[in-house]
């Protein structure tokens, strides 16, 4: 996924004079965030846990009295950004010697001494886990002035989000349904920073979804590294397809979406669900990483390219609708230009409507770090390009065919190139701009699509 920069504390509009009695009115928090959904939740979690304790959030980073930066280490390009967005802060902090700096998310989990040898100017480092601790670590940073590193070894359980937690979007909420992954892809740094596979209760989970609708959130969003292989650790018989038809009672919620699914565990019964059960988004990201079922071998994938493509043919067979979206890894070591060709005839069969593309990052601690990495720098670059090409062929003769379509979109966003316009998503996850004011924010609208592009479409309300 990619890199993102996030304002989105200044969401928290609503974060008021509950807290005016606060010590700590006065000090005011900025969160970076580097990495997936899962991450930007983790820095949601956080920013609602400062709040709770009276600190307030502020959108200029040099008005800001904590910064924080969240972390990611699935590919060696993002350490470096982690280490000049560090760098930059360190300068702030000669002028400044007041602020606080503290690092938390799966980098910090796994580099605390580099992080600490290099950058000294870092007040703590908390790892995945370890940002439960967040206010406990900054009041005895205050009252102390001394820093404290929680690494703890990742939970057995997960615990349940406080009460009344402040999310990011006003319209779509993000729900931890497991965390950690037991899978091992060779070359995948995640199991180790994030621990081994944890569900949380599905009754803690409905819970936190009721009250989500109470507050009148539409959507869900449901989180884990591999959503498929979901069990109640209290109850073995809740899958993951069970807790979807559990969500799907819950009044008020009108849509569900889910990331990751890992094609090994992706059944027809998901599939089933998906088609029999309205509420839930009729998009899918199913990641296939390579059309080579040698390099998926290698990969560690447990599935084949035919294997892929027969659940690609039961969705596309049972829900007609359905929009797929998928990552892809280049030039993983041995990959030669026919198993290249492959991932791209994949694509031309499959045809994505969205696609996360990479190229191959060795990572420390992996299994792939042990072999050579066979593809140059170049070719990887070039497959990469030839790769995005395609797809956005792909996606742009897909949008154009939906011109002069009447399309239902569920409103979640201001567009970032028109301040006049909103976006919206369809079920399939496509996003229609179209022209309105704030007050239609999280209502659903039928639009008339008018034109395309390859990564959005425009529309006009009817
Ligand atoms: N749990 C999810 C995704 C995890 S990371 C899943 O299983 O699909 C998101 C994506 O980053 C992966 O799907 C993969 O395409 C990419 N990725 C992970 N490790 C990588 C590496 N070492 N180099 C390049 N891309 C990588
Ligand atoms: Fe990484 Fe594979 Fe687990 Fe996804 S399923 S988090 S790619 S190890």
């Amino acid at each position: 996924m990619p890199v993102s920069r996030q304002y989105w504390v200044n969401a928290f509009y609503w974060a008021s004079d509950e807290h005016s009695l606060s010590p700590f009115m006065l000090m005011k928090f900025y969160i970076y965030t580097f990495g997936c959904q899962m991450s930007e939740h983790d820095s949601e979690y956080m920013g609602a846990v400062l709040l709770e304790k009276g600190y307030s959030s502020t959108e200029e980073e040099s008005a800001a009295d904590i910064i924080l930066v969240n972390t990611c280490c699935v590919r060696e390009k993002v350490e470096h950004k982690i280490f000049t967005k560090l760098g930059r802060l360190a300068k702030l902090k000669r002028k400044n010697r007041e602020l606080i700096i503290g690092v938390t998310g799966c980098y910090a989990q796994l580099a605390k001494e580099e992080i600490k040898r290099r950058m000294p100017q870092v007040d703590f480092v908390l790892g995945t886990q370890g940002i439960r601790r967040l206010p406990e670590v900054i009041d005895r940073l205050r009252s102390l002035r001394q820093g404290w590193d929680a690494m703890p070894k990742t939970d057995k359980q997960l615990e349940g989000f406080p009460c009344g937690f402040r999310r990011r979007s006003p319209v779509q909420a993000m729900v931890t349904i497991m965390e950690g992954c037991n899978n091992f892809c060779a070359y995948c740094i995640i199991p180790f920073a994030r621990g081994r596979e944890r569900s949380r209760a599905a009754e803690e989970i409905l819970r936190e979804i009721k009250e989500a609708a109470a507050e009148g959130y539409k959507e869900v969003l449901l989180l884990g590294q591999n959503v498929n292989s979901y069990c109640d650790p209290s109850n073995n018989s809740i899958s993951f397809a069970d807790l979807l038809i559990k969500i799907h009672q819950i009044k008020g919620i009108e849509r569900i979406r889910f990331v990751t699914s890992h094609p090994k565990d992706f059944s027809y019964r998901l599939v089933e669900v998906i088609r029999d059960y309205p509420k839930i988004c009729n998009h899918i990201h199913l990641p296939v990483q390579s059309g080579s079922t040698r390099i998926l071998k290698l990969m560690n994938r447990k599935y084949s390219r035919a294997e892929y493509m027969e659940k690609i043919a039961w969705l596309k067979r049972e829900v007609p609708e359905i929009g797929i979206s998928t990552d892809i890894i280049v030039g993983f070591p041995e990959e030669t230009e026919d198993d290249f060709q492959q991932t791209m005839k994949l694509m031309e069969e499959v045809e994505f409507d969205g696609i996360y593309s990479f190229k191959y990052s060795p990572r420390p601690l992996t299994r792939a770090y042990q072999y050579p990495d066979t593809v140059p720098k170049e070719i990887k670059g070039r497959r990469l390009m030839e790769l995005q090409g395609l797809q956005k062929r792909i996606q742009l003769t897909k949008n154009q065919s939906l011109v002069g379509r009447v399309v239902e979109i569920l409103v979640d966003s201001v567009s970032k190139k028109d301040p006049y316009a909103l976006c919206g998503r369809t079920s399939s996850n496509r996003i229609v701009n179209f022209k309105g004011g704030p007050e239609l924010m999280g209502k659903f609208l039928r639009v008339k699509i008018v034109r395309a592009g390859p990564n959005s479409l425009f529309g006009e309300r009817v």
